[in-house]
């Protein structure tokens, strides 16, 4: 056996190639190419008397997509947290994932800065939700589709009877579907099938990469599971800001009611206030929740007005509904934003 030559060589691609050709000359093989389908190429030895060439044929990674920068990867768009969470689970470090609204930033309400238009132009992909949740985006989508870019809402995947209709807007549906991870799931799926169909190169990568994702969720939903049979089930009546919670609410069992409707735009009344007080002092309810993303006025004042009436009901704490929590946090994605949120309400009403 010949002796080995340890070697440390270690190609990291960006990218899954097709295949990658090294070349080995020494005196007895003239040149010997050999082709790997890998994504990591470690080489630790070689054959003593082996003059390695590596020639790393970058062409062969060449699979006609083209990419708008950096390093080639495929550079998305993504306008919320939420998406670019399911992004960077699925497409891994062989895409570039930017976010329109980051933690704190009502959805409802945003705008597209000038900035943010030429973001929008210049990404390979773009993923909204749709739903009209990002209601002072929509024109801009339909621009950028007609222009020939990839523009997709991820909720077009999800069949309307599995949506929850909007009691406020006829023929529309709650877009807060984040909340049920069964239909998260199919987003998912849905999500790395694009992928896929952009970059077929990596669709195995991508596939693993859906099936961990698919797995993180699936366990995030046993968790949940789990805190909420602490509460008894006629103390589960989650009162927030806004109506984000209904598909929460559907899928583990809470009644739910907003302040203010299913989107922020629409400024909760005096007459709300009332309602909810009454409604509140009546069901004896101990505790109602403010949000990341909404300010905390009307929650506060409902307090008050509660008692005022002599009920009695306390903030039971933050929860994070139409955005994702601050990076280096647990709750900087969507298995530990939801984790976070039943852990706040199982302790405030149990
Ligand atoms: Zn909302």
């Amino acid at each position: 056996m010949k002796p080995y030559i340890p070697v440390t060589a270690d190609f990291r691609l960006s990218r899954v190639c097709d295949t990658v050709t090294i070349y080995l000359e020494n005196k007895h093989v003239r040149m010997k190419k050999i082709k790997m389908q890998m994504r990591n190429i470690k080489i630790t030895a070689i054959p003593e008397g082996v003059i390695l060439i590596l020639v790393l044929l970058l062409t062969a990674c060449n699979t006609g997509v083209e990419h708008s920068k950096d390093g080639g990867k495929t550079r998305v768009l993504a306008t919320t947290g939420m998406i670019a969470d399911l992004l960077n689970q699925i497409g891994g470090d062989s895409i570039t994932v930017e976010v329109l609204m980051g933690p704190g930033v009502d959805p409802h309400l945003y705008k597209a800065s000038e900035g943010d238009v030429s973001r929008l132009g210049e990404a390979d992909l773009v993923f909204y939700h749709g739903l009209h949740l990002e209601g002072k985006l929509d024109h801009i989508f339909e621009k950028i589709q007609k222009s020939g870019r990839k523009v997709f809402a991820v909720t077009d995947t999800i069949a309307p009877e599995r949506l929850i209709a909007s009691g406020e807007f006829a023929g529309n549906y709650d877009p807060h579907l984040w909340f049920d991870l069964d239909l998260w799931a199919d987003i998912a799926r849905y999500v790395s099938g694009i992928l896929s169909r952009h970059e077929p190169e990596n669709k195995d990568y991508y596939r693993e990469n859906l099936q961990r994702y698919l797995q993180v969720l699936d366990t995030a939903d046993k968790a949940i599971r789990a805190m909420i049979e602490a509460v008894p089930p006629e103390k589960r009546v989650l009162i927030t800001a806004h109506d984000a919670f209904h598909y929460f609410g559907r899928k583990y069992g809470f009644e739910v009611v907003g302040l203010q409707g299913i989107s922020t735009m629409a400024e909760a009344g005096v007459r709300d206030v009332q309602r909810l007080s009454n409604f509140i002092i009546e069901r004896k309810i101990p505790a109602i929740f403010v949000e990341s993303s909404v300010s905390s006025r009307n929650i506060e004042a409902l307090i008050a007005s509660v008692n005022s009436r002599g009920g009695h009901v306390s903030l039971g704490g933050s929860l994070y509904s139409d955005a994702l929590g601050n990076p280096g946090t647990p709750q900087e994605n969507l298995s530990g934003m939801i984790t976070y949120n039943v852990e706040t309400i199982t302790r405030a009403l149990k």
